[in-house]
């Protein structure tokens, strides 16, 4: 039997409701297996903690957090609380203190759900972006200065590092490596930005000699949109910068039938700390309560905590049951369905155990 224990922090909105039925289904198939027990502890960290200490977490949070194998994490995000505070302060906190640096994002059309691309269906497009998690646009360099002046300047100033860039770089060769397809697409915007851009360009040609067995490719992010839309089929994994995949996959995600079924993992690839599962989703507060949330999002990211933690079988065996709900046309509002949450969940735990 092999153990492992998880952090849940289902957070703001619809998070409890989706991190509620991604317990159930672990816990069903954990109890069909037979070989492995996950131990569930809860946080409840998020906005009403703030609104009660003031903070999203507390100031202990991460060394709490650290003696897990995963995160399971719900979504943050509330009406009265600003944005900048609910994302800074616990999930971007969790994601730098642990260095997970690599953000990845699978990304396919599932049994059962349409593409709004006509002629595009399952397997047609099957990929995973590689998003650099950890610098690049979104460092937080920049400033403001002569506020609201004529002569007012405001910059963001993004930072790559070497060390940054070469190591998300050779994660995703490595992941590439591991894909049937053995593809990868590194994206940059080295025409227009002539430096840090640049570098990647460079470091990616150096990498991919550790890799003579992986095909690759280099694109411009602007014409990466293009190809995602007009030829899905012609890639399978893709590494860019923090802000070109926070962007792509936005896209990926519409390309894919909906928010909902959209999962991402923040990993630290050398295992010093744990990494965190969830839905890219944000709180959805218009559907909170109300029962309907699609939970596919966040099975799917149990798909990838199973992966990280070794549990591939486990895994795989989550993957065909959420395929067969989807097969069996139970199906959230968000796809064009009825089904409830529990509908959904009940569907993947019976696939689970073998019953539909
Ligand atoms: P946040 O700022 O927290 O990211 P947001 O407003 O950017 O929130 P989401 O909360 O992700 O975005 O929601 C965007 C839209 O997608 C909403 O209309 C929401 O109802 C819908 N949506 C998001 N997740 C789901 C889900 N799991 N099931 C059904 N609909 C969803
Ligand atoms: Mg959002």
């Amino acid at each position: 039997m092999r153990e492992y224990s998880i952090a849940a922090i289902p957070a703001d909105g619809i998070g409890p409701e989706v991190i509620d039925a991604g317990i159930t289904v672990l816990e069903v198939l954990a109890e069909q297996r037979g070989d492995l027990k996950l131990e569930f502890s809860h946080f409840d960290w998020g906005s009403d903690y703030y609104k009660r200490n003031g903070v999203m977490m507390p100031a202990d949070g991460l060394e709490r957090l650290r003696k897990f194998d995963a995160i399971y994490f719900g979504a943050v995000g509330a009406v009265d609380v600003p944005d900048h505070v609910t994302l800074w302060g616990l999930r971007l906190q969790i994601c730098q203190g642990f260095d997970q640096y690599a953000n990845v994002r699978p990304t396919k059309i599932l049994p059962g759900i349409a593409s709004p691309l006509r002629d595009v269906r399952a397997g047609d497009l099957d990929w995973v972006i590689v998003r650099e998690n950890s610098e690049g646009e979104y460092s937080g360099a920049g400033g403001r200065v002569h506020r609201g002046l004529p002569e007012e300047v405001g910059m963001d100033v993004s930072v790559f590092t070497r060390v940054g860039v070469e190591r998300i770089i050779r994660y995703a060769f490595r992941l590439a490596q591991s894909r049937p397809r053995k593809l990868l697409t590194v994206v940059t915007k080295s025409n227009a930005q002539r430096h840090g851009m640049v570098m990647w360009d460079e470091i990616a040609e150096k990498i991919s000699h550790e890799f003579p067995d992986v095909t690759w490719d280099k694109m411009l992010v602007d014409a990466m949109t293009v190809r995602m839309v007009l030829k899905p089929q012609s890639l399978d994994t893709i590494v860019a910068t923090n802000l070109h995949a926070d962007v792509l996959s936005d896209l990926a995600g519409a390309l894919t039938g909906s928010l909902g079924v959209a999962p991402t993992a923040n990993i630290d690839p050398e295992r010093r700390f744990p990494s965190m599962f969830e839905p890219i989703h944000g709180s959805a507060f218009d559907i909170t309560g109300k029962g309907i949330a699609n939970p596919i999002a966040t099975f799917w990211t149990a798909v990838q905590m199973l992966s990280h933690l070794g549990e591939h079988e486990a895994a795989d065996q989550l993957m065909r049951a959420i395929e067969r709900a989807g097969e069996a046309g139970i199906l959230t509002p968000d796809l064009g369905g009825k089904a409830t949450t529990r509908q959904v969940t009940e569907a993947v735990s019976d696939a689970i155990r073998g019953r539909n």
